[in-house]
């Protein structure tokens, strides 16, 4: 099966990071990219380069008032006498009914929603290679492909239309499903990430075309804190095409499957015709994080458990940060995928 990325989407190279308050140095790194490609290639994925596909598939998930602050605030800010080597913002607005900001610190504050998605002078190119990974392979699984994996880095789900978060910019899960919007009636969404996907449930909030699960520890005191209780059920004509389901911490495989069961029973119901799985392997028991509890032969479980769905499938990496087993989770996870039916 085929894997797709570009090697502009290691130059972002993110550095400030606060975790409780205190600076960490930032888990986002670029190595990320050679664990993910080795294990890749373990499961015997090719690896190719995207095409450039432009702004529109980009534009069509976010707003063009945030990507033109995605494509220049950092020029804008190196501006600023005694500003920051990246952009961090310092201001929020507790609402976003307001008024649009015309500075550079004002329009920081609107369009990032926390410190952990710093913008360096290479982030644009970074994060707009990583959402053309995504766009290949959703076009190599409309092309008649049973699955197709897009190493994302950066990744993209805790992305809104307008604001980025949690070392997401843009949202290249959500830009995959609304490729495959241009041949699918219904596209599922399955993000399996340690961290709730608050960004592309907020894209798809109120959608009935794009059904959003979501699979993660629950936020009640984890990040994003602010989204993924299993209240949350879409708005408007997507009430109903919204699913979260918060897992206790430390949860591990028995636990996490049987969720899965949970959700699959939803996306059986919405009949979609492709699947794209939101591939965090930030639930492993031995990642930084240290939400959920899942192993390696856990991950095995869960991509076999996937391919059961005999879905056409876009695999979009999202989460996992760096440990001895990234690569082998990876691989693991593409193997369970790749080793039924396929
Ligand atoms: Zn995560």
């Amino acid at each position: 099966m085929k894997a797709f990325y570009a090697q502009e989407q290691k130059r972002h190279d993110p550095r400030a990071f606060l975790s409780s308050g205190a600076a960490q140095p930032n888990p986002e790194k670029p190595e990320r990219v050679e664990r993910l490609l080795a294990g890749a290639k373990s499961a015997g994925y090719t690896i190719e380069r995207p095409g450039n596909h432009g702004l529109g598939p980009v534009s069509a998930v976010h707003t063009p008032e945030y990507l033109d602050f995605l494509e220049h605030i950092f020029e804008r800010w190196q501006r600023i006498d005694g500003a920051s080597a990246e952009v961090i913002p310092n201001i929020h607005p507790i609402a976003r009914n307001g008024s649009y900001p015309a500075s550079a610190v004002g329009q920081a504050g609107y369009h990032m929603a926390d410190t952990a998605c710093p913008i360096s002078g290479e982030t644009w190119q970074s994060a707009l290679w990583s959402a053309w990974s995504a766009v290949e392979a959703a076009e190599t699984v409309m092309a008649g492909a049973s699955g197709a994996y897009a190493l994302c880095r950066p990744p993209g789900h805790h992305a809104f239309a307008d604001v980025a978060g949690g070392f997401c910019f843009i949202n290249n899960s959500a830009v995959a499903a609304q490729v495959l919007r241009r041949q699918a009636a219904r596209v599922a969404i399955l993000d399996v990430d340690l961290h709730h996907g608050n960004g592309t449930q907020g894209i798809f909030y109120a959608r009935s075309d794009v059904l959003t699960v979501s699979l993660h520890a629950d936020p009640v005191r984890f990040y994003p804190f602010f989204w993924g209780h299993a209240d949350e059920r879409g708005e408007g004509p997507g009430l109903g095409y919204n699913f979260n389901l918060p897992l206790p911490r430390k949860s591990a495989d028995a636990a996490f499957l049987e969720a899965l069961g949970v959700a699959f029973q939803r996306i059986r119901a919405f009949s979609p015709d492709v699947l794209v799985v939101a591939l965090g392997l930030d639930a492993f028991e031995g990642d930084p994080f240290g939400g959920l509890s899942v192993t390696t032969p856990g991950f095995s479980r869960i991509g076999e458990a996937i391919a059961g769905l005999d879905l056409p499938t876009v695999i979009v990496q999202e989460g996992g940060y760096l440990c001895d087993e990234l690569g082998d989770n990876l691989t693991a996870f593409l193997t369970g995928f790749g080793g039924k039916a396929r």
